[in-house]
């Protein structure tokens, strides 16, 4: 059995060539099958007297996959060739090379080539992606040959194809040579054969002009057909014989661009061969960049990129995940996920079983949902192939039924490699019912922080207002932690201080939101943000630069004078510094009286703590108020951040760059009661208590008097023996 694949630049008649090379060699009492492998799905017609196939994909599109059968895609043409036509999507939309493995694939399951003698792929050779270098990836051609004429982009192509080989193959040799189709350009024969020297391939045939070919394509018909006496047809029959005598195969060895230009056109330069550029540098001096578009530019460059994106870390996550999450917290949207429906799954799963574990484990109900609004499109294999817009749109339109107050449409990677442009689908929007399209495209646009950052800036550009009126007494709050356990608790205590200051909350950007919300961004004069790390102050840059929005520059506030100040800096803002007074007093007293009641269990006890963090004054006045003693405090020598800050005045026995591997010996020396660190995996029976500092505090002025609660119960319950007391801990706290 032998396999033959014809490559050849799109137009340069290779599919004629090849028609008529099975027409030949099924003459010569060979089973010959032709498998065209080119979207245009013209190869096989002069063997079909101009019957179109139907090709395989279009019938894996329409067919059951338990109901495919050989004979709806395989037709009997001239001498008996087997015809079969991949087939591809419409130009510009899907993945055409795609189509190719799918193809190959299912003539795979049909074993169709056992029936024959012979196999030609008709492969386009024009196109480099991998789909199309099939035929020669997975060593199904033994034989390649490769049509060109005298053209310069011909012989471009040809070369190219050479490459490709080259990549699959190495020096293995598979090409059997050059077909040379004449076009009767200016130098043609000189520049194929010096082609053909330089890559040391010899030319089997060369195929005139004729008006032969003409008078068969009118007739939809091959030469062979037309007439097997001609000499055009004697030229295909030696081809043919030398192909089944088994010709001389040579490995591929393609020239570089320079080389290719000196062998086909002399000392001429390339850029003459493929038509003029203007020498001119572009004018810019007539264009003009708003600022405003100039921001959105930098914005969608590198400005708004994720740490792990800018640093090339490893990718956490991904953008499409990420992105739908976020979006998710938009309670009256639907957000449509442009993917497989594995990929909502991954979504719908993290989003839904945290909340459920959350809820059923602990009591505590995450500001997720346990039934996510999300719809998928459940993109496979067919939309893969030929795009999937047309389903795209055909599901939104489903779900806009449903009176939703916007859909946000996420695309996954798949959507993303294909191609499918899913902001095309928001000109569906209607004037209530905005759609709104994030291209995050999977782990191909980032991490799972990328893809927050998408939506963020995505849904603030679409649904954000800039004409709305201003509400006095209005705040926002901006990037509160969506998949923490205490965000609702923490919004509770953040918006209870502001209430007790006259102030209202008018959007959570984007944390359990409402598109009206959104739209009504704006309003509020002041913005507060949940959380100062990296991305808390990438979104305030953002909605700086490009709304002029006013942030307090505190982040929500840990611990006792942190909420203090923030509260006083509020109330200033907001003419209200009475109100906030009466607050922190209040709190004063209540505060004192909870230290004073702590005091007789934990005063004396030895605190040791070490961390990455660089702040802990939340911590340290609260341990400090209780009476206990700090006798460490090791800031670890690869935290990121630099300096460890404190505005207490007692002296701190503080030791930065600290080497974890000196942990035992300290522990042994200072002998701590507790040993409070950033991390949860260390256990030492020779500490009472090991806590956690944990990653976002509880907002507020018990911060602090949280965490020494807990040590006093942790003491009490006298855990020395570490994994052997989880019996007991499980009772006290689960039971
Ligand atoms: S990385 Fe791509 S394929 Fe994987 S879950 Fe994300 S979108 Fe889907």
């Amino acid at each position: 059995m032998r396999e033959i694949a014809v490559y050849g630049k799109g137009g340069i008649g290779k599919s004629t060539l090849s028609a008529n090379l099975s027409a030949a060699l099924a003459l010569s009492g060979k089973r010959v099958l032709q498998v065209g492998c080119d979207p245009k799905h013209d190869s096989t017609r002069q063997l079909l007297r101009g019957k179109r196939l139907s090709t395989v994909l279009d019938y894996m599109r329409v067919t059951n996959p338990l109901e495919y059968r050989l004979s709806d895609i395989l037709a009997e043409g001239f001498a008996g060739v087997g015809c079969v036509e991949a087939g591809g999507p419409k130009p510009g939309v899907g993945c055409a090379g795609r189509g190719i493995i799918s193809t190959f694939e299912l003539l795979d399951k049909f074993r169709l080539k056992e029936k024959y003698d012979i196999t030609i792929y008709d492969v386009l050779g024009d196109v480099v992606c991998g789909g199309f270098a099939v035929p020669i990836r997975r060593e199904y051609a033994d034989t390649i040959l490769i049509v060109t004429s005298g053209e310069f982009m011909a012989l471009y192509a040809a070369n190219n194809i050479l490459r490709g080989i080259r990549n699959y193959d190495g020096e293995a040799k598979r090409v059997a040579g050059i077909l040379y189709n004449r076009r009767n350009v200016t130098d043609e024969d000189g520049r194929v054969v010096r082609f053909a020297r330089a890559v040391g391939l010899p030319i089997c045939a060369m195929i005139p002009r004729s008006d032969a070919f003409a008078r068969a394509e009118r007739e939809n018909i091959t030469v062979m057909e037309l007439n097997a006496d001609h000499a055009v047809s004697h030229i295909f029959t030696q081809l043919a014989q030398r192909l089944l005598n088994g010709p001389e195969l040579f490995e591929a060895s393609p020239l570089t661009d320079e080389e290719l230009e000196e062998v086909v056109l002399g000392r001429a330069s390339f850029r003459a061969a493929i038509g003029s550029l203007p020498d001119e540098p572009l004018n810019t001096s007539s264009i003009h960049i708003q600022p405003h578009e100039a921001a959105i530019e930098l914005s969608n460059t590198n400005r708004y990129m994720s740490k792990n994106l800018i640093r090339g870390e490893p990718l956490y996550g991904c953008a499409f995940n990420g992105a739908m999450s976020t979006a998710a917290h938009l309670r009256d949207a639907v957000i449509l996920a442009h993917a497989p429906k594995s990929c909502t799954y991954i979504t719908w799963q993290s989003l839904s079983s945290t909340g459920r574990r959350a809820f059923f484990e602990r009591g505590t109900l995450l500001p997720v949902s346990l039934a996510p609004n999300l719809e998928c499109t459940e993109l496979s294999e067919p939309e893969i192939i030929f795009g999937g817009i047309e389903k795209l749109e055909e599901k939104l339109r489903a779900v806009m039924t449903r009176q939703p107050r916007a859909v946000v449409v996420v695309s996954a990677c798949p959507a993303g490699i294909i191609g499918d442009d899913i902001s095309r689908v928001e000109s569906l929007s209607k004037p209530d019912m905005p759609v709104v399209a994030i291209k995050a495209d999977g782990n191909m646009a980032g991490d799972y922080l990328q893809g927050m950052l998408m939506s963020y800036l995505t849904l603030a550009r679409r649904l954000i207002r800039r004409d709305v009126p201003v509400l006095p007494n209005t705040v926002n709050i901006v990037f509160e932690k969506i998949v923490v356990s205490n965000t609702n608790e923490n919004f509770r205590v953040i918006s209870g201080y502001l209430a007790r200051l006259g102030i209202r909350v008018n959007c959570r950007f984007v944390c359990e939101t409402t598109v009206d919300a959104l739209e009504g961004f704006c309003s509020a004069p002041l913005n507060l943000l949940a959380y100062g790390d990296y991305t808390g102050q990438l979104l305030r840059d953002f909605f700086t630069r490009e709304y002029g929005s006013v942030f307090y520059d505190r982040a929500f506030p840990v611990g006792f004078d942190d909420t203090a100040a923030w509260l006083r800096g509020v109330a200033e803002f907001f003419g209200r510094p009475k109100d906030a007074e009466a607050i922190i007093s209040e709190n004063e007293k209540r505060y004192a009286a909870e230290v004073s009641a702590l005091r007789p269990e934990l005063a004396g006890k030895k605190l040791m703590v070490i961390t990455y963090n660089h702040e802990l004054d939340w911590i340290l006045k609260t341990a400090l108020d209780v009476g206990m003693e700090i006798v460490k405090i090791g800031i670890l020598n690869f935290s990121q951040d630099e300096g460890f800050r404190t505005r207490l005045t007692a002296p701190l026995p503080v030791e930065e760059n600290y080497d974890r591997d000196n942990r035992t010996g300290d522990i042994a020396r200072y002998k701590p009661d507790i040993l409070l660190t950033s991390y949860a995996s260390f256990v030492s029976d020779d500490v009472p208590v090991v806590d956690t500092i944990p990653m976002c505090p509880d907002v507020g002025f018990d911060s602090g008097l949280r965490l020494a609660e807990r040590w006093a119960r942790l003491l009490r319950l006298n855990l020395k023996g570490g994994w052997k007391q989880d019996e007991r801990l499980f009772k006290q706290y689960y039971a």
